[in-house]
Order: C-alpha cells, then structure tokens, then sequence
C-alpha cells in the first residue's frame, strides 16, 4: 500500500535538493512548470541545472517492478516468478525446463501435457 504524495511538494523537494549544485545559478530559467493538483496550482522556475539533474535521475531509474521483457509478448508485466501476466510464458530456468519438458512431450506424440494422466 502507498501513500499518496504531494506532487508539488516533491518537484519542490528535487529543486531544494539539486539547486545548491547549480554551477550558474544566476542564469534565466530555462522553463516554467505548472502544476495543477487537487491541493491547487503551483508554479516552479527550473533551470537547466534542474532539466539535466532530471535527465541523470531519469537514466539511473530502475522500477521495482521491472523485471525485464517477455520474449513470447515483449510485455513488461513479469512477476516475481518471472511469469508474464500477460500471455502466461514462464522465464528463467524453471520457464526454461517447463519448455524443453513441454517440447519433449509434444515430440514423443504422447499428447498429454505436464500435470496431466499420460
Ligand atoms: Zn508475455
């Protein structure tokens, strides 16, 4: 379960928190963001500092929830199993072996799938 965060209150937190590194904080603002949330409007200057800050924080990203692609359906939707939600392919090596099993079976024309009576 999340908490919902104050948008404005975090773009506001990553400016404080990038700003004091600005090697030309006397520049113009290379931006003006605003920002519409159920708490009201707001308006944030950013500087070019701040776009390219945004930029390194956006390449170091990793989502916790990326778990790679399935390369059955090319979706992002792996579980912690390595399951894709969405077209059922197992990966990794317990998907590996389901598939030489499945692979196998289907070869030896015995018709029956794991799980079920030969
Ligand atoms: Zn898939």
């Amino acid at each position: 379960m999340t908490t919902s965060l104050d948008p404005a209150a975090v773009i506001a937190e990553f400016i404080d928190a990038v700003s004091p590194y600005d090697p030309q904080p006397e520049a113009s603002p290379v931006a003006l963001l605003g920002l519409r949330t159920a708490l009201g409007d707001e308006t944030f200057t950013l500087s070019d500092h701040v776009i390219r800050a945004m930029c390194r924080a956006l390449a170091s990203y990793r989502d916790p929830e990326d778990r790679g692609e399935c390369i059955g359906c090319g979706g992002r939707h792996l579980d912690e199993n390595l399951h894709c939600k969405d077209c059922g392919r197992l990966h990794g090596i317990l998907g590996q072996v389901i598939a030489d099993h499945v692979r196998r079976v289907a070869a030896s024309g015995a018709g029956s799938a794991p799980g079920e009576p030969a």
